[in-house]
């Protein structure tokens, strides 16, 4: 890829605020810049909406709730299929933009374009598939009808770590539903948002069902629109601090909530593991994204058997990692997101160390220009290190050892999270017994990567409320209605 190649498309990225249709500056005029994470340079300035503009592009969403809820679902599907099928002849464009902003490798970001523009095609097939039932009520004397309508008007608030997945899965079921949406991305990656908005657009998307309004005043954005009563629905994905203050903030008007919040993988190798597909898998759970993912593997639970070989052939593999900017050729790991990203892994390492953790490579920031963290592998982390608590967010694998079954679960369960698991055995009872006992909403057994637009993605505990993906996913943009009747032949 060529400067001029990431130059021509920069220079074709909308940078405005998309409000009822029109792509506009922010009330004020503000912008703001928008970095290379991987040098520091700016790609492009953004329009900076205001409390103000927030509002707009509500009132823009609710004018086209009513019309864009009354469109036929043969139709609202083919825009979210149209708009597919120009993400997948424009997917060397998507996968560039979202390595630009968000650094990770080209490779992956393509792997991303796959994903992300999956729950568009998705959502197009489950749009006409909405139902209802029709029923005799046990006296015979009624007849009760069950429908499901539209919530209405949506708000989106997206994180920067999978700029376009993150974006789809909520837009792509809200918009099948038909509902109308206004989208807030993260301010660090707002362009692959803007993009994908121009893509709906292009593809047929009335003016007002989506509007976007990328800002640095997140909070002060946010507040009047959750406040406002015609507002319907919150949909966030971000960390659990600002999840639990959305959702108190939701309370006010009863707002519909799905919540994709934190979450602190366990990875579970038994010793009856195939350590083959327990590394490959080890470096999919930890490496994928740089590690900036809540689906990420966070705690390393190995059985003592295992465990010497387990960390060994782990650390030759994470040894072997080409770090580099996302668009150089062969890069597996780039940088992390910012400087507060790379002092937030670099802590936690050295608690870990503080505490006795064994560092068996890596363990510190990679010298300049951009936000690197070396790759790193620490082994016997003792408990109570902030790192088994916190997410990491980085390149880091710390790994514990376990002497049986029952400490696996629960160590593995000792933790207010609860989005994923990974377990690696090749004994069936004791994979099924861990899908009964792990506190996880999703799991991978003997796999590293579960995330796919067919599944239901989503949390217990403290990772959130909601599912998104799968025939669950618009079920968070439809609300159920049901109606009785008097029996015809009364
Ligand atoms: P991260 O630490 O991964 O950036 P955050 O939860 O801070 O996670 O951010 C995720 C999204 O939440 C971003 O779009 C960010 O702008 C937004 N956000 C952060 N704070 C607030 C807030 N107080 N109100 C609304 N949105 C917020």
């Amino acid at each position: 890829m060529s400067v001029d190649d990431e130059k021509a498309l920069l220079a074709g990225i909308p940078t405005g605020l998309l409000i009822g249709g029109e792509w506009r500056d922010a009330a004020g005029g503000k912008r703001f810049d928008v970095l290379d994470p991987s040098t520091g340079d700016v790609l492009a300035s953004v329009a900076d909406a205001s409390p103000e503009d927030g509002i707009a592009a509500l009132d823009a969403a609710v004018a086209a709730q009513d019309e864009w809820a009354a469109t036929a679902p043969r139709k609202r599907s083919e825009i979210l299929r149209g708009a597919w099928q120009i993400m997948q002849d424009r997917k060397d464009d998507l996968a560039l933009l979202m390595t630009l902003e968000m650094g990770k490798p080209l490779a992956e970001a393509a792997g991303e374009v796959v994903y992300g523009s999956e729950f568009f095609r998705w959502f197009a097939e489950e749009a006409v598939r909405i139902t209802g039932r029709y029923g005799v009520n046990p006296e015979g004397s009624g007849r009760t009808i069950v429908s499901q309508h539209p919530v209405g008007p949506c708000y989106f608030i997206t994180p920067w770590n999978f700029p376009l997945a993150m974006a789809t899965r909520k837009i792509g079921p809200a918009l099948a539903a038909g509902c109308t949406v206004v989208v807030k991305p993260a301010e660090l990656t707002p362009l692959t948002t803007l993009l994908t908005a121009s893509i709906l657009e292009e593809a047929g998307l009335p003016a007002g069902v989506l509007n976007v309004v990328p800002t640095t005043s997140a909070g002060a954005l946010t507040e009047p629109v959750l406040k406002d009563p015609r507002l319907r629905k919150l949909s966030f994905t971000g960390s659990t601090p600002v999840g639990k203050r959305l959702l108190a903030q939701a309370a006010e008007n009863v707002l519909r909530t799905s919540m994709e919040l934190g979450g602190n993988a366990p990875f579970l190798v038994f010793d009856d593991a195939d350590l083959d597909a327990a590394v490959t898998g080890a470096m999919l759970a930890k490496f994928r994204n740089v590690g900036e993912a809540c689906t990420a593997a966070n705690r390393f639970i190995v059985h003592e058997a295992v465990a010497d070989e387990f960390a060994e052939r782990l650390t030759a593999e994470v040894e072997a990692v080409k770090v580099g900017r996302g668009t150089e050729e062969g890069v597996q790991v780039g940088p992390l997101i910012n400087a507060a990203a790379v002092s937030k892994a670099d802590d936690l390492v050295r608690d870990a160390v503080d505490r006795g953790a064994e560092v068996r490579l890596g363990g510190g920031p990679v010298d300049g220009p951009g936000t690197f963290y070396a790759p790193t592998v620490l082994d016997r982390v003792s408990a109570g290190s902030d790192i088994l608590r916190t997410e990491i967010f980085g390149p880091v694998v710390s790994i514990v050892r376990f002497q049986d079954e029952a400490e696996a679960v629960r160590l593995a369960n000792d933790t207010e999270y609860g989005l994923v698991s990974y377990v690696f055995t090749q004994d069936l009872a004791r994979g099924q017994r861990m899908i009964e006992r792990l506190q996880t909403g999703m799991m991978g057994l003997n796999v590293g990567v579960i995330s796919n637009a067919s599944a239901p993605f989503g949390g217990v505990k403290q990772s959130g409320v909601g599912r998104e993906g799968g025939f669950e996913g618009i079920h968070e943009y439809l609300s159920t209605k049901y109606t009785m009747t008097p029996s015809p032949f009364a």
